[in-house]
């Protein structure tokens, strides 16, 4: 038996069906109900001054198992994503081994049961071990109930091998999800190539890295008609490409990074590995394209690309550290302080880019707080004002330069499937 819930005085936020006003919200069987519904042991949470919208979802997380749980792991994933204001995350396939077949999809599942405490997708990848050499047996994953495919933190980087495999994606009508990098010309850089990577002293990645594969991807989803999703755009270029395409009617779709919209390669010589992901952060003009993109809607998600690394992994050189930084738990606040109060991005626009934006991409029925709708919902405080303190997140590590940020905006909890995880 569920707990019922009356979520009073709240500013109810639906993108979906343009609904901005103050009510109440009831829940009663893990789903959102009309009020009469609710009995008399209702609980009833004053939520005077709180936002109530539909349940997040992060389109790119590493939860690092199988194989690297000294990072993260389901448990402390899952539990950052709640915090974070997610009630679903789309888990990548790039763990120790890959998550390849059938069989290491089914082993993957599970894991959640009794761990995870939100709803886990996970994709597959498109190329066996993601070597890019021989397409994975999609037929198959989707026979097993597989919904995304994904080379993430790299793609195939021969044409004739992406082709293929958006064909076979295609035909069991499943979206493509692209880390678009150009290893020939990405190797061996740590971060953009610009300025500041010659002041350094660093071997740089330029843009056109990332450019080439999305006009290629772009290219081959005209060809073939199999929808694509282009993971952590980072580059001016790259926006500009993702514009025409959409302006074209062609079914590709695009996300952003916590870190690609508020940071530049300058964060580099501040956070030094805590500013080196892939792809790299760029320059002022590039993030400029960025936040337009993502408030006029060319860029329908906001994703983390939340990669957890342990301190010593991180305390190598720029050279030898890894890519990544977490972001499950610093998003939402960064978005709320950066975009919202700055006057960027109404309030509704912005949780569609954390709901129905994202929802979208995967092809799942939209997240809304009608009546009859599964009560997976995230709690916002739009003006709570305070310091970022990585010391209280969830996640098992805290490789980010997100450290002291003064925030407005913050999360204060999840429902998932009904229960409160506030
Ligand atoms: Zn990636």
């Amino acid at each position: 038996m569920h707990q019922e819930y009356c979520l009073a005085g709240a500013r109810l936020v639906d993108p979906l069906l343009s609904r901005d006003e103050i009510g109440d919200l009831a829940i009663r069987d893990g789903k959102i109900v009309a009020a009469e519904a609710l009995s008399d042991a209702a609980i009833r949470l004053d939520l005077r001054g709180k936002v109530v919208a539909p349940g997040f979802l992060d389109l790119h997380v590493h939860l690092r198992e199988p194989g690297q749980t000294h990072k993260e792991d389901i448990v402390t994933a899952t539990r950052a994503a709640a915090a974070g204001g997610f009630t679903t995350v789309l888990a990548m396939p790039n763990t120790a081994p890959a998550i390849d077949s059938p069989e290491a999809f089914r082993e993957f599942n599970s894991r959640l049961p009794g761990r995870a405490v939100i709803e886990v997708l996970q994709s597959v990848a498109l190329t066996l071990g993601r070597k890019g050499e021989q397409v994975t047996d999609i037929k198959a994953l989707k026979a097993a109930g597989v919904t995304t495919l994904t080379d993430d933190g790299s793609t195939p980087q021969d044409e004739k091998i992406m082709r293929k495999a958006m064909l076979l994606a295609k035909s069991c009508n499943l979206p493509v999800i692209d880390h678009c990098e150009d290893l020939s010309l990405s190797k061996p850089g740590v971060m953009h190539a610009g300025k500041i990577s010659q002041k350094l002293g660093l071997p740089g990645q330029p843009r056109l890295a990332e450019e080439r594969i999305v006009e290629r991807d772009i290219r081959l989803c005209r060809e073939t008609g199999c929808r694509i999703h282009l993971q952590h755009l980072s580059s001016g270029g790259s926006v500009q490409l993702l514009r025409q395409a959409r302006k074209e009617g062609l079914p590709v779709s695009g996300e952003v990074t916590p870190h690609h919209l508020f940071l530049t390669d300058q964060a580099i010589e501040k956070f030094g590995t805590n500013a080196k992901m892939a792809p790299p952060l760029r320059e002022e003009t590039d993030r400029q394209m960025l936040i337009e993109a993502l408030c006029d809607g060319t860029i329908c998600a906001i994703a983390t690309d939340h990669a957890p690394h342990a301190p010593d992994e991180k305390a190598q050189s720029m050279l030898q550290a890894p890519f990544g930084i977490i972001g499950l738990e610093a998003v939402v606040p960064l978005c709320l302080t950066l975009l919202y109060h700055q006057g960027l991005i109404s309030l509704p626009e912005l949780i569609a880019r954390f709901s129905s934006g994202p929802r979208a991409v995967l092809g799942l029925p939209p997240a809304t707080l009608t009546p009859g709708a599964t009560a997976n919902l995230t709690i916002l405080d739009p003006d709570h004002e305070y310091l970022l303190d990585t010391a209280k997140f969830h996640s098992k590590s805290l490789n980010c330069p997100w450290q002291g940020i003064p925030c407005k905006g913050s999360v204060q909890g999840v429902f998932y499937q009904g229960q409160c995880l506030l």
